[in-house]
């Protein structure tokens, strides 16, 4: 029989190991970062198309490369950072494999430029797909400089595979960030598609912290040190009391390298135990410096996970030295659940002087004239409220003694006629109380049949989602002009966010003054949004979008209308007037999809007379 066994040539032997260490656009900027640093830069640029998927460059001032080491960088197993095995329990280095270079090399378009500093000229490589295109000697500076494009350009497969732009671009700053933060010796600029994303002096870790999250990150930092035999921490853990939705600002650098720990992150859940709200996480920067024989992170070229010696022992010492430093600073418990937080100065006018407030008189008022009802569209006109709508009930406005249908003139849906024929009699409603309220969870309510059980915040959630992403897309917004502008800081990170869906929440009322890169200022906040509850609301549609980044721009508003309907609706726990209740359940059965709520949930369950006379058998 005929021999069958191949060796598999150099191209598509790259091509498979590039299946291992490049799996998305994040994946290129974090090989091409790290050659950066070990090449002793000490400023990196970072140039990206597209989220990566057209171009990834990362320019760099270190070392550079000669000709003869700029065409062997791209053979596989080449490397100038390990000689023998026994070097990798010595690493200091980030790379050792000498894979990643080849690998790209073999699913991009690459050019490399390169010069080091005693040479006049410099070396450009041009490679696709494994293949050598061009050697030529070039004027360059000192330094490196490699781009990648068409990622997956010979993989049709594997480039179909990629998701959407925000998701990848997501990928992309999360390893930044990890790079950036366990590097603020080292200058990092970041470019998307022309425009600078962020610009990161050299300076201290704090500062880096900062530049990255925002301003306002600072206030919340609380150092963090300590060292003994086995193990130094160094860093900052965020304060209790700014705990986040979102497990967003959790790192671990163990040895300037960012790693994952279930186990490390638990022992800081406990260190902070009784210290959180529910549902929130806290923040950490955490620096670990272990001998590096103690440790094997040489699982695989992109794994982020660590093998610790001795867990227990940094398990006991991390947790004790976070404890400390929260304890050092009389972080004291601020869980209070007794205080009514309508009776707090909003966070942003604590530190404000009083104003007074400004009247302003129309120039151009002319009594005679007819007045014209329209501002459709424009983000500075408020339209007068029509009749009061309902919700206005939930916000401390006025609430009417007795309801009439003409309220609900905004709410009319399709499927309007239905209330009539689910419940008994509408006249009567009017007079007698026809809903009863079940531990300030449930409203029950009285129809032809039996009776509904409705569960008060998912048909609220329903009510608020159909009216948000009703203003959303006819585009006409309705807003409540805010006496003092609203100043609220975020991170560029959740800037952009905002920025993303920021058309959305101008149809949804929200009226912006001042965009900027690390602040947003409010003027006009939609009708059923205190301004109170202002952060509160964009801080938890920051947290969705991070947690589940929309694909499209449809999925985009829907979220937004989630969210929002999420944070707006009246809890389990509150409890409601017979009039509320009654407006909450006309308003259900007004809606498109009265039966479940935006996330799916049935809204209500009916339990008919006979079902009910079987119980009684
Ligand atoms: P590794 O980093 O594991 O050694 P790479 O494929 O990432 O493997 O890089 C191969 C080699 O190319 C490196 O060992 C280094 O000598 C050289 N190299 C790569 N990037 C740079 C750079 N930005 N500056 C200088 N040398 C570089
Ligand atoms: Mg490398």
């Amino acid at each position: 029989m005929a021999d069958i066994i191949q060796l598999l040539p150099d191209h598509v032997a790259n091509q498979i190991a590039a299946g291992e260490v490049v799996q998305r656009p994040a994946s290129v900027v974090k090989e091409l970062l790290e050659n950066a640093i070990d090449a002793q830069a000490t400023t990196i640029k970072l140039l990206i198309k597209d989220a990566g998927k057209t171009l990834v460059q990362v320019i760099d001032d270190g070392v550079g490369m000669s000709v003869t080491d700029a065409r062997l960088s791209f053979e596989r197993h080449a490397t100038s950072k390990i000689r023998s095995a026994e070097d990798l329990f010595q690493l200091h280095t980030k790379g050792f494999r000498g894979e990643a270079l080849a690998s790209i090399a073999a699913i991009a378009h690459v050019e490399l430029k390169s010069k080091q500093e005693a040479d006049d000229v410099g070396t450009e490589i041009v490679i696709e797909g494994s293949e050598v295109k061009s050697q030529e000697v070039v004027v360059t500076p000192k330094g490196t400089s490699i781009a990648v494009k068409n990622l997956f350009f010979n993989i049709p497969a594997r480039r179909n595979f990629l998701k959407s732009n925000p998701v990848e671009l997501r990928h992309v700053i999360d390893e930044f960030h990890r790079v950036a933060l366990a590097h603020p010796n080292i200058a990092f600029v970041m470019y998307h598609n022309g425009s600078e994303v962020f610009n990161l002096p050299e300076s201290n870790y704090r500062q880096r912290i900062v530049n990255i999250f925002g301003n306002k990150t600072n206030e919340k930092l609380v150092p963090v040190t300590e060292e003994t035999e086995v193990l130094k921490v160094s860093g900052f853990v965020g304060k209790p009391e700014f705990a986040k939705k979102t497990r967003g600002e959790q790192f671990f650098f163990v040895n300037n390298r960012f790693i994952k720990s279930a186990y490390l992150n638990h022992a800081i859940n406990s260190a902070f135990e009784g210290l959180l709200k529910d549902g929130t996480h806290a923040s950490y920067f955490l620096n670990l410096e272990v001998d590096p024989q103690s440790i094997d992170i040489n699982i695989h070229p992109t794994k982020t996970e660590i093998k610790f010696d001795d867990e227990q022992t940094l398990y006991a010492i991390l947790r004790a030295s976070v404890k400390h430093s929260l304890g050092q600073f009389s972080i004291a418990p601020v869980l209070d659940f007794e205080r009514d937080s309508n009776l707090d100065t909003p966070y942003n006018y604590k530190d404000k002087e009083a104003q007074f407030p400004k009247v302003e008189v129309d120039a151009t008022f002319n009594p005679f004239q007819e007045e014209k009802v329209s501002g459709k569209g424009t983000r500075t006109a408020f339209r007068k409220e029509p009749a009061a709508s309902w919700e206005s009930l939930y916000v401390g406005l006025e609430s009417k003694g007795t309801h009439s249908h003409q309220d609900f003139s905004e709410m009319q849906f399709e499927s309007d006629h239905q209330t009539e024929s689910i419940f008994e009699d509408s006249k009567q409603t009017e007079t007698s109380q026809s809903t009863y309220q079940v531990h300030n969870k449930y409203i029950v309510s009285n129809i032809k049949s039996g009776m509904l059980l409705i569960d008060q915040y998912r048909a609220h959630q329903r009510v608020l989602y159909e009216d948000l992403l009703k203003h959303i897309t006819i585009k006409e917004s309705v807003s409540q002009q805010l006496l003092f502008p609203v100043e609220l800081f975020f991170s560029s990170d959740e800037i952009s966010i905002l920025q993303n869906v920021q058309e959305d929440l101008e149809h949804t009322g929200f009226v912006f003054s001042h965009f900027g890169k690390d602040s947003i200022e409010i003027t006009g906040v939609p009708i059923n949004v205190p301004a109170s509850e202002v952060s509160v609301v964009l801080e938890q549609l920051i947290a969705d979008i991070q947690n589940e980044i929309p694909d499209s721009h449809f999925s985009a508003s829907d979220m937004l209308a989630k969210s929002m309907a999420k944070s707006l609706a009246i809890k389990t726990g509150q409890s409601l007037t017979a009039v509320e209740q009654e407006h909450l359940v006309n308003s259900l059965f007004g809606c498109k999809e009265p039966n479940v709520s935006p996330t799916n949930k049935p809204t209500f369950i009916t339990l008919t007379v006979d079902e009910l006379d079987k119980k009684f058998l």
